[in-house]
This record gives structure tokens, sequence and C-alpha cells, in this order.
């Protein structure tokens, strides 16, 4: 048994379909489940058209319409049996009847999210699924959200383990082992039956989540890009793939931010051995990245560099000249957590605390109103943080990229360096 996915750009127009029909045919043979996400753009479409909905404004149905027309067009150029058509259609006709009638006063924007934004993924299998059928990949349609059984909270739900591997495992795999599965990533459902969704780029983690279930032989990642690189090609003209990386590795690249893969892939993967492959779904007859156990480093001579533009400093001292330690670090960590404000670097000194997060208005006010009472604040912005992922003294490049930047932080682990530069 294997599991594939594919992303947003690989199904982002009927081209796109009509590749990702002749991957599964050509490298698909044997037991298959496809994980397929919502077409190009259409997760922030769908996210417009909640708030739309939410705060009932004008909008809405010009919304809707731009997302009609969008998988009207692909169908159109792929489907042409009317009734494989009604049944893309009837979902459309389904979000249409949602963003019509007004929303229950009871409601919360997070539970509304989760009924409106799967309808991407859902319409998206749906088109695949059809095409491949008529394309001889005979296949069957799934929803994911009978397997995949989550908490309730709406739009970063963690997975019921307990729930969900006995469904994968005694109802989905007989049905895999018959014929190629088509399903959604991204979407599950909490135990009464309420949509939930595993937060923004979720379906590499749904993959996870099935090959876990189905004790899959290995899962492949289908990308636009030739597999994992040492630097994103489109910021690095010497980006180079990464052939073999170890699963450790691949958390790592991931928590500095390399967006290979959601960070929460590897684990479930890990934990079953289950070798995972990134390849591109524009020449798939690369061998591309695979991702291995391997507890010693893979990755020898090879440095990566993970840029994250946009960041914020913070500098943090008390006003009462209390040394900046347990104490106070633990409050300070608190109002951090409730704002929801993630720390990319932090450097400590005695009466201050320094740190750098992705730029975001509102939660930097939030913040801001938390601390200032016991706290001297200081917020700027125009940052851009350098992570060099397996660094060492030898590099030839760091010159270069820092560029005469003026360096506001400086950090080395033993894996890492990292630099906060001002733009
Ligand atoms: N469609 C969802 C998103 O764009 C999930 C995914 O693509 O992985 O975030
Ligand atoms: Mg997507």
């Amino acid at each position: 048994m294997r599991v594939f996915k594919f992303g947003g750009a690989s199904v982002r127009d009927a081209e796109a379909v009509k590749n990702v029909a002749s991957v599964v045919q050509e490298y698909g043979k044997g037991p298959l489940l496809v994980v397929i996400s919502a077409m190009g753009k259409t997760t922030n479409k769908l996210e417009e058209l909640v708030d739309a909905y939410y705060h009932n404004k004008e909008n809405k149905k010009v919304i809707f319409q731009e997302i009609k027309t969008f998988h009207h067009n692909i169908t159109d150029a792929i489907i042409k049996d009317e009734n494989e058509y009604y049944q893309v259609d009837n979902l459309l006709i389904e979000l249409e009847c949602i963003i019509e009638k007004r929303r229950e006063e009871s409601s919360t924007y997070d539970m509304e999210y989760d009924r409106i934004v799967p309808f991407g993924e859902l319409i998206s299998t749906k088109i695949v699924s059809t095409y491949l059928n008529k394309y001889g990949v005979k296949n069957r349609w799934i929803d994911a959200r009978n397997f995949v059984i989550t908490n309730s909270k709406h739009r970063s739900a963690s997975v019921i383990w307990e729930e969900s591997v006995p469904f994968i495992q005694n109802s989905l795999r007989p049905l895999a082992e018959r014929q190629p599965i088509i399903t959604q990533g991204f979407i599950g459902r909490d135990i009464n039956h309420k949509s939930t969704t595993l937060g923004r780029e979720g379906s590499d983690y749904s993959a996870a989540i099935f090959a876990f279930g189905l004790d899959a032989e290995s899962v492949t990642i289908w990308k636009d890009v030739e597999g994992i690189m040492n630097a994103d090609p489109k910021q690095f003209s010497g980006a180079e793939l990464i052939p073999k990386v170890s699963y450790n590795e691949a958390i790592e690249l991931a928590y500095y931010g390399a967006s290979v893969i959601h960070p929460k892939t590897i684990q479930p993967l890990k934990n079953k051995s289950i070798p995972l492959f990134v390849r591109s779904f524009v020449e798939p007859f690369l061998s591309g990245t695979e991702v291995i156990e391997n507890d010693s480093r893979t990755l020898n001579d090879t440095q990566c560099y993970i840029i994250k533009n946009n960041q914020s400093l913070i500098t943090i001292a008390s006003r009462d000249f209390s040394f900046i330690v347990e104490d106070n670090l633990e409050l300070i960590f608190s109002k951090f957590n409730e704002v929801g404000i993630q720390l990319n670097l932090m450097q400590n000194s005695a009466i201050s605390f320094m740190s750098c997060f992705n730029a975001n208005d509102t939660k930097t006010s939030a913040l801001l109103n938390e601390l200032k009472d016991k706290f001297r604040v200081n917020i700027q912005s125009a940052y851009t943080l350098l992570t060099v992922f397996n660094y060492n003294d030898s590099n030839t490049q760091l010159e270069k990229i820092i560029n005469k930047r003026e360096i506001a932080l400086e950090q080395k682990s033993n894996s890492a360096l990292q630099l906060l530069l001002v733009d």
C-alpha cells in the first residue's frame, strides 16, 4: 500500500489535472491512496468567502461566483458526461445553500470556517476522481472526514488516533486493497460529526495520518520542485537537491521554516519507519528526495539556507530593573502564548529579552497591552531571519547573502547559525 499526495499547485487548472492523472497512472501501480488538496489558490478564496459570509458582507455572492467559475472552467475542459458533471456541481450547490442562509447566531468564526473551507478539497477530489475514472484509472472517491477523527478545535484540530486508526485499518484498508482511493487532505470530523480542519497546508499531514493507519510502505509528496532543496530555488540561484535526508533533519528543517513539508507530517511516519519521497510532478521521472530513518546526519557538508522575511524584533526590559530570569520569563512566554505569537529566535541578557517573530499588527498590539504595565517594550519591523542549517565554518556563501546588512541578533547552535538581518 502506498500513499500519494498532490498539493494545490498540482491541480491548479485542467492541464495540471491531466498531468496528475498521468502521474497516477504511470507511477501509482498497486494498492494506492491518493490525498489531494484544493485546486490552486482555492483555500485562500474560500477564506475570503468565510469572512464575507460570517460578517454578512455584500460581496459574498461575488466571491462564491469566482469560486464556481474557477471550477467550472476546469470541469468544462475535462468532464464531458452530464451525470459526472452534476456530481461536482452538487457540491457547489451545497456550498451556495450554506452561504445563502443566515448563520446561526451561536456559531463561531472557526466553526463556520470548518463548514465552508473543506469544500475546496471536496470539489477538487471529485473532479480528479471523475477524470481519473474516465482516463482509465478506476478509483473510488472517499470522504476523508469519515476516517480522520479529530478533537473540536476548529481550524487547528488534533487527530484522535485511537478513533481514526481503527476506522482506517478496518474499513478503509480493505477498500484500498481493491481499488485506488481518492480522498482529501486537510479535513476531518469531530466526534459530533462536525467538520474540522488540520491547519493551513495540512494535506501533507493527512497523507501521513492515512499512511500510519494503513501501514503503508511509503508516502510520496508530489511537488512543483525537484525534491527537498538546500534553499528555495526562487530565492537562491545555486539551490541544490538533497537526495537523502533523515527524519530528524527534515523535522529541524521544517522547524526553521523550510516550506518543504508540513512539520507534523514526519512524526507518524517516523513512528512506523515509513519512508517519505518528495518528487516533482513536473518531472516525475526524477528520483527526488528520500526521507529516511537515520539517526546520524545524512546531510554531510550540505548547508541549507532558510529565509523568513517580514520579521518583527521585540526588546523587553523590566521597569523595576529586576533581572529577566525565570519568573519574568515565565510571564513573558505566557503572554506570547496567549496572543498566539510564535518566536523564531530568542536571546536573553540580564535585564532584557529579545526575540523575533512573523510581523502581525493585531497580535503585536494585543501583546503590548498585556506587557506594558510591567515592562518597557520596544518593537521594530523590517527584519529578515536567515537560518543556515548544518552550518560549518567553511561556508563561503554567507558574506554574499548577508550583503553588508546589519546583524541585529545572532545565534549559533551545533546544528544552525541564525542571523536576524536589518532589511
Ligand atoms: N488546501 C489547504 C491549504 O491550502 C490544505 C493544503 O493545501 O495542504 O492550506
Ligand atoms: Mg492548498
